[in-house]
């Protein structure tokens, strides 16, 4: 056990991490673990996958480090072709950054400068989803629609305008279409509520991730915020750092609905957790009204190095050489189905919601309707703890003040096989009993 100058969780003593294989990981005392939460849905091929760290050991051998400015590289420009291509050539443009973060907030400045160039410089504001979450800096946070984490530092964030997330668990109307057609039209007068012409993007995840425990937007509401996106004369951008790269079972989860972003964020998928990977793809024409003006005036040091670029590459031809799409289509409808013969086992279980290997859990207090558990009773931290102490990962949220009850997101690597699958159900099981 850890006790050093390093802070991070408050009261946690953590076990030290001796190595990882495939979906485990051990600590130093000689325990194993599933990770059944990739991380922090991110190690997507496991740990130690061969030809990734092969091609990471290559590139290593020939240069780690090269700085952008000064020269392109070879494994970037086959990065960046290959990301086009898995979007079908409809975003045609990539920017490489190094995280979840500052891929939204790269995203929020080419927005930015988009219409800046173009002479539209009142259009200014973002919109997105309460709750919701998109990072931990600044101006990510000032989009992430969660109290807790925006209340010390509200004044230095830009403030988006909040528009409520579908909640197609506790909605209250007759039937879900209604109660997506009265939250477009509650949207739609948020925004006609801002200045003519002042808004710059609507930001969302269409898949939500610890916010919202695997929330998932449906054809009909995306269809009906690209409709205001366009009479309202702004860009969408998706956050896909959690979604994208294969973890819902297509390569980015807007493929489900064919409804296209104008700017995708994405990252930790991308690197698998080999290495800090990320980016945003956006439509050629955007960028390139930004490109003829001078260029996009953002840049991180660590930003699109060899390494890097070497990493994403190998991590996107593993997933090409293994079907691994294939993979977590089925074996996401199997942990789906084993999910919810759980919540008929358990009255605790109130939702079962997500898609392929991004499925989320909610925890309701048992027999009480829907009932969310008191925060008091840190529900989300007591299933985690039972469950570590079985030898299980899971990815817990706390509960967000009636917007939704405490949960877990079950996400295990895209690699993981059904015999595996039923291992970590079997772990589970015993953790909510
Ligand atoms: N957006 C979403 C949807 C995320 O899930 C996260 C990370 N959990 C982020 C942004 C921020 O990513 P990072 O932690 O790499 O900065």
């Amino acid at each position: 056990m850890s006790n050093s100058a390093l802070f991070y969780q408050a009261g946690v003593t953590l076990p030290l991490v001796s190595h990882g294989k495939g979906i485990y990981l051990w600590d130093t005392q000689g325990k194993r673990y599933i990770d059944a939460c990739s991380g922090a849905i991110t190690c997507s091929l496991g740990h130690q996958h061969p030809s990734v760290t092969a091609a990471m050991k290559a590139q290593l051998d020939k240069v780690a480090f090269s700085y952008r400015t000064q020269f392109e590289s070879q494994v970037a420009v086959d990065l960046g072709d290959v990301m086009v291509a898995l979007t079908e050539d409809r975003l045609q443009r990539v920017f490489l950054v190094g995280s979840g973060s500052e891929a939204v907030e790269s995203a929020m400045k080419l927005a930015r400068q988009y219409f800046y160039v173009r002479g539209e410089t009142q259009r200014k504001h973002f919109v997105s989803l309460r709750p919701s979450y998109h990072g931990s800096t600044l101006g990510a946070l000032g989009l992430t629609g969660y109290q807790p984490l925006e209340q010390p530092f509200e004044d230095l964030l830009i403030p988006s305008i909040k528009v409520p997330s579908p909640d197609f668990y506790r909605y209250t109307e007759v039937d879900i279409s209604t109660h997506v057609t009265r939250l477009l039209q509650q949207t739609e007068a948020a925004m006609a509520a801002a200045p003519e012409g002042s808004i710059a993007a609507f930001v969302l995840e269409p898949v939500g991730g610890a916010s919202t425990g695997a929330r998932m937007l449906n054809r009909e509401y995306l269809q009906g915020i690209r409709a205001l996106c366009d009479r309202f004369g702004c860009l969408l951008i998706m956050d896909e750092v959690l979604s994208g790269i294969g973890r819902t079972g297509e390569w980015f989860a807007w493929q489900h609905w064919g409804i296209c972003p104008d700017i995708l964020a994405l990252a930790k998928g991308m690197g698998a957790g080999y290495y800090p990977v990320a980016a945003i793809m956006a439509k050629a024409d955007l960028v390139d009204t930004v490109q003829s003006a001078g260029g996009f005036m953002h840049g991180h040091t660590y930003a699109g190095n060899p390494l890097a670029c070497a990493t994403g590459l190998a991590v996107i031809q593993a997933m090409q050489d293994e079907n691994i799409l294939d993979n977590v289509r089925e074996q996401g409808r199997y942990l789906r189905e084993c999910l919810e013969q759980m919540k008929v086992r358990y009255p605790v279980i109130g939702d079962v919601r997500g898609i392929g290997f991004l499925q989320g859990v909610e925890l309701v207090q048992p027999d009480a309707g829907k009932t969310p558990f008191p925060a008091s009773f840190n529900a989300f931290s007591r299933i985690t703890e039972c469950a570590k102490k079985r030898g299980l990962l899971i990815y817990p949220r706390r509960c967000l003040n009636g917007m939704a009850g405490d949960h877990f997101l079950v996400t295990p690597p895209l690699i993981t096989t059904r015999v595996e699958l039923d291992e970590m159900m079997e772990c589970l099981d015993q953790a909510l009993k």
